[in-house]
């Protein structure tokens, strides 16, 4: 019994050893023979390289078929980073922001711009700390509390999904100033973002809330050349004229109250540009459809329950578009309507004919 263990312990490396070799020269003949076979393809002209050993029939054969047996093309490599664990999953956890902003209370004298002078911001920035509550309530009601943020910029509500990257290049800033701003609390190299935090992204705007069509809807860069063009005059794009908030300079449209699932009409001729759920700094608006007049003139029609167009048609003054809602931001079924000029709001009772009322 010891012996033939010892037998074995002692032949068993040359083994080893052996099969390596012959691996080894396996090797190099399916390798010489891709070299070979290369070099055929070129020309008959170009000599084999003479470092190259002869290769007997059989290995030849053998080296065929193996070469044969080969997939024609690489191995798809997997390059997905959602698979790679998270970096130290047990000893990092990521902290919210630390903000600590001023109040402000709104008395009946105020005006955006006297709130913006009294802290030293701009009015724009009124808008960006309180982008929650700025398109679909009326801002300047007294006793409204109003977020002040300490720097020009908007504050931001990270949502599900959302980057860094995403969400400076919503706002057009640099990544960097989100990361600086100190009680946005964001750790290099972590900079994870918790879903419902707030940011302050200095230096962003929602300003007039500039929308920006997706670019496959029709835009081929530099003047848009539209197949129609409004009239100019527009029509009310519901039956309602009640309204639960006006146009002002923090709400760029109105509100008209109507029933859920109301029919929805175009105000003029144009090109739809948007028609889904809202996206980025729109998201509030809901399912949203936007038309193109061709004449600067876009309108705007939010919070839908149901859309009937698709971006890219061509719609007629009158024509049924969707139903009203009370999707994204929205208390109660009403149509969020805006007529907007280069992407300035106008206010819509200026350009739509008859009487309204404020709904009680
Ligand atoms: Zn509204």
């Amino acid at each position: 019994m010891e012996k033939k263990r010892d037998l074995w312990q002692r032949f068993s490396g040359y083994l080893v050893v052996a099969a390596g070799i012959l691996l080894l020269i396996a090797l190099v003949q399916v390798l010489g023979l891709n070299e070979l076979a290369a070099a055929g393809e070129g020309s008959e002209a170009t000599a084999v390289p003479p470092t190259i050993e002869p290769v007997s029939d059989a290995a030849a054969a053998t080296a065929v078929t193996r070469t044969n047996n080969l997939p024609t093309a690489p191995l798809p490599v997997l390059h997905d980073n959602s698979l790679a664990p998270v970096p130290n999953p047990h000893t990092y956890q990521a902290q919210l922001p630390t903000h600590n902003f001023k109040i402000h209370v709104v008395t009946d004298f105020d005006t955006p711009n006297s709130i913006a002078l009294q802290y030293g911001i701009s009015a724009d920035t009124i808008i960006g700390g309180n982008a929650n509550i700025s398109r679909e309530s009326n801002l300047l009601q007294t006793g409204a509390e109003l977020v002040i943020l300490p720097v020009d910029g908007v504050l931001h509500t990270v949502k599900p999904g959302e980057t860094l990257d995403s969400i400076a290049a919503l706002y057009g800033v640099p990544v960097a100033d989100i990361i600086g701003f100190p009680s946005n609390n964001l750790e290099v190299p972590f900079l994870r973002l918790i879903p419902d935090s707030q940011l302050v992204i200095p230096g962003a705007s929602l300003g007039q809330f500039t929308f920006r069509a997706p670019k496959s809807v029709g835009n081929s860069g530099g003047t848009q050349q539209w197949a129609v063009v409004g009239t100019g005059a527009y029509i009310w794009p519901v039956s309602g004229r009640c309204l639960t908030n006006y146009y002002s300079g923090f709400h760029p449209g109105i509100d008209v109250s109507m029933a859920e699932g109301s029919p929805v009409y175009a105000a003029d001729t144009g090109t739809v540009t948007y028609a889904a759920y809202a996206a980025g700094i729109y998201y509030d608006y809901g399912n949203l459809i936007v038309i193109n007049h061709g004449n600067g003139y876009e309108t705007f029609y939010a919070h839908l329950s149901g859309i009937n167009v698709y971006p890219g048609q061509i719609v007629y003054q009158g024509d049924y578009i969707g139903a009203t809602g009370n999707t994204g931001r929205s208390s109660g079924p009403h149509l969020h309507f805006e007529i907007r000029s280069n992407d300035y709001g106008q206010n819509p009772l200026n350009r739509l004919a008859g009487p309204v009322r404020s709904c009680s």
